[in-house]
């Protein structure tokens, strides 16, 4: 059996390491020249699906955690904070022995992801033709590839969807009313420290009574342990902002400080600071559209090409869980192709459509149910395990006090006592 796959991004590559620990045969096509070409986002959290990666994966990918830690080399343990209004101590999720929680810097988790993995780069694809028999695809520098399964993991605007359903991403995406605000700085010493304390990994202030939430990040700590990158996202219900002429589109970087800084005055000092030390500069220019999209199984034709990943369900980051969905797609989908080559099941098209369409059903269930729950930023909603099946709540991770520790920045630091 030989798999083509679509897109190089974090379905694309985990599906790869599990069809290379099966030993099947695959390609795998980048539309990118190379790793850098594109930005690849801020972190992602991994947990409760830590041990089934890393299981599912041949073993000659280096450690996980020390690969991909963005707190490295600080000695913190992973934690998002949550402050709703009112809120004054400090909790949410924290990384722990038996609740593992890995905050991952993005572009180290696909470095880790590529481990061996040969990609072709520059390799858009274009075209798509399949049959009962095979499917091939043409890439824009007029080249082709021909295999007997095709994966789309080329993200929210997939051309393998808009192959597979006949209609374009523009029929599909469904805006989010949201106006987003985006900064990004680094920082050093104190002012460092006093983000880190607030939540080591990030913090989400999530406030109705005042009109917005707002996500900050630690994107990655430099190698000395004295400087971090943090981006910050300020968000708000706004019905008009897919419209052209959206005042955000044509506000400057000083405009939408302002904006920030008066939205957000009447949340406490600490966590007003974060917008204080953002210069105009390090503001976002474009403006940011959230768009994300739902399938329902009986529109996804089942066969030799499948969807994954934000290609089969974008969300909106609010939960955290787009990425965290892609990867336990590529788990389930890893196993469904492994079950498909034994015994060269794969050369019998109704098998491969019974294996898809059962894959489609449950991913669909429960990837839809997500990207509804990120929507409406429901903190409570049902959590999935690596098996695409409800997580046991024991192995949820739960919303706990969390302590204050000393932070102490430079290599080799310590974890620092309460
Ligand atoms: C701002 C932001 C923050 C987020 N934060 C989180 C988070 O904290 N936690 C979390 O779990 N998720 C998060 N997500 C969601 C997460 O990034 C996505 O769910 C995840 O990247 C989806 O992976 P994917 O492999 O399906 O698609 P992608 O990562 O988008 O990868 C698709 C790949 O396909 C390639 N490609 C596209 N078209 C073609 C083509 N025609 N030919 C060849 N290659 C092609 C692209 O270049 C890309 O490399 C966030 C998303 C955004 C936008």
């Amino acid at each position: 059996m030989h798999v083509l796959i679509v897109g190089a991004g974090l379905g694309g590559l985990s599906l790869a390491q599990t069809l290379r620990k099966q030993g099947i045969s695959f390609e795998i096509f980048e539309r990118d020249t190379d790793a850098d070409a594109r930005f690849q986002g801020w972190a992602i959290a991994l947990y409760s699906i830590v041990d089934a990666l890393v299981d599912s994966y041949p073993a000659d990918l280096p450690d996980l955690r020390a690969s991909v830690d963005h707190l490295a080399p600080l000695k913190l343990p992973a934690q998002i904070t949550l402050w709703p209004p009112g809120r004054e101590e400090r909790v949410g999720f924290q990384d722990s022995p038996d609740q593992p929680l890995i905050r991952a810097e993005r572009s180290r988790l696909r470095r880790w992801l590529s481990t061996n993995i040969p990609i072709q780069w520059g390799k858009r694809v274009t075209r798509i033709d399949n049959s009962d028999d095979g499917v091939s695809v043409q890439f824009e520098d007029g080249g082709s590839a021909h295999g007997d399964i095709l994966i789309g993991a080329d993200g929210i605007n997939s051309i393998v969807r808009q192959h597979l359903l006949n209609r374009p991403s523009s029929d599909l995406l469904q805006v989010v009313p949201l106006a987003t605000v985006i900064g990004q700085l680094d920082l050093s010493g104190e002012a460092l420290k006093r983000q880190l304390a607030l939540g080591h990994s990030g913090y989400m202030c999530i406030r109705p009574d005042l009109g917005f939430v707002t996500f900050t990040g630690l994107h990655y700590v430099a190698a000395d342990g004295e400087s971090a990158r943090f981006y910050w996202n300020l968000m708000q219900f706004d019905g008009d902002i897919a419209s052209e002429d959206h005042w955000l589109r044509a506000a400057t970087g000083e405009q939408k400080l302002a904006h920030v800084l008066q939205t957000t005055r009447g949340l406490p000092a600490k966590q007003r600071e974060i917008f204080e030390l953002t210069a105009p500069g390090q503001i976002k220019h474009e403006t940011h559209v959230w768009r994300d999209v739902q399938l329902d199984a009986e529109s996804l034709p089942p066969g030799r090409v499948v969807l994954m990943g934000d290609a089969a369900h974008a969300m909106m980051p609010f939960r955290g869980e787009g990425g965290y969905h892609t990867l336990v797609d590529s788990l389930v989908l890893g196993k469904a192709l492994g079950a498909l080559a034994a015994g060269d099941r794969f050369e019998d098209v109704a098998a491969v459509r019974q294996a898809v369409a059962e894959y489609n059903a449950v991913m669909l269930r429960r990837a839809g149910q997500a990207v509804r729950d990120s929507r409406n930023l429901n903190m409570n909603a049902q959590r999935f395990g690596p098996d695409g099946l409800p997580l046991d709540p024991a192995k949820v991770p739960p919303i706990v006090p969390l302590p204050d520790v000393e932070i102490v920045l430079g290599v080799g630091a310590r974890l620092g006592g309460a």
